[in-house]
């Protein structure tokens, strides 16, 4: 058994090759081998997001706070809020973050693959961000 505390590791910034705008970065746990799982709360400042992105075996996220907008690849945008399970299936091209304006946090749960849990694509544009939730 292992018990990490709270406050025994320092916050980090989410890297700008990575994300828009202001992203904090709390590790939770990261599986030792042959666990590969990993979890991170992510707080997200208002008009910050990540980049578009896969994950190889897919991805949880799980809503803690605020509001927040996620997109699969050729599909509207979504407004998240708290208590709100998003998954995504392994290879699906998306992202996620806050709405333009209230900011989000969400604790995040995926699997690595070769030591990879991310593959990360392009930055999402203003346009793209911008286009509006559908729901
Ligand atoms: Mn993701």
């Amino acid at each position: 058994m292992h018990i990490q505390r709270v406050g025994s590791r320092a916050s980090t910034v989410g890297p700008a090759a990575w994300f828009t705008g202001h992203v904090q970065l709390d590790s939770l746990f990261e599986g030792q081998a042959p666990q590969r799982t990993s979890g991170v709360c992510v707080t997200f400042a208002p008009g910050a997001r990540t980049a578009w992105h896969t994950h190889p075996f897919g991805q949880t996220l799980i809503v803690t706070a605020g509001c927040g907008w996620a997109q699969r690849e050729g599909e509207g945008i979504c407004t998240v809020r708290p208590g709100d399970v998003i998954t995504f299936a392994p290879g699906e091209k998306h992202w996620h973050g806050a709405t333009a304006t209230t900011g989000m946090t969400h604790i995040a749960v995926h699997e690595a693959f070769d030591g990879r849990a991310v593959e990360w694509l392009e930055h999402v544009s203003d346009a793209q961000y911008l286009a509006g939730a559908v729901e």
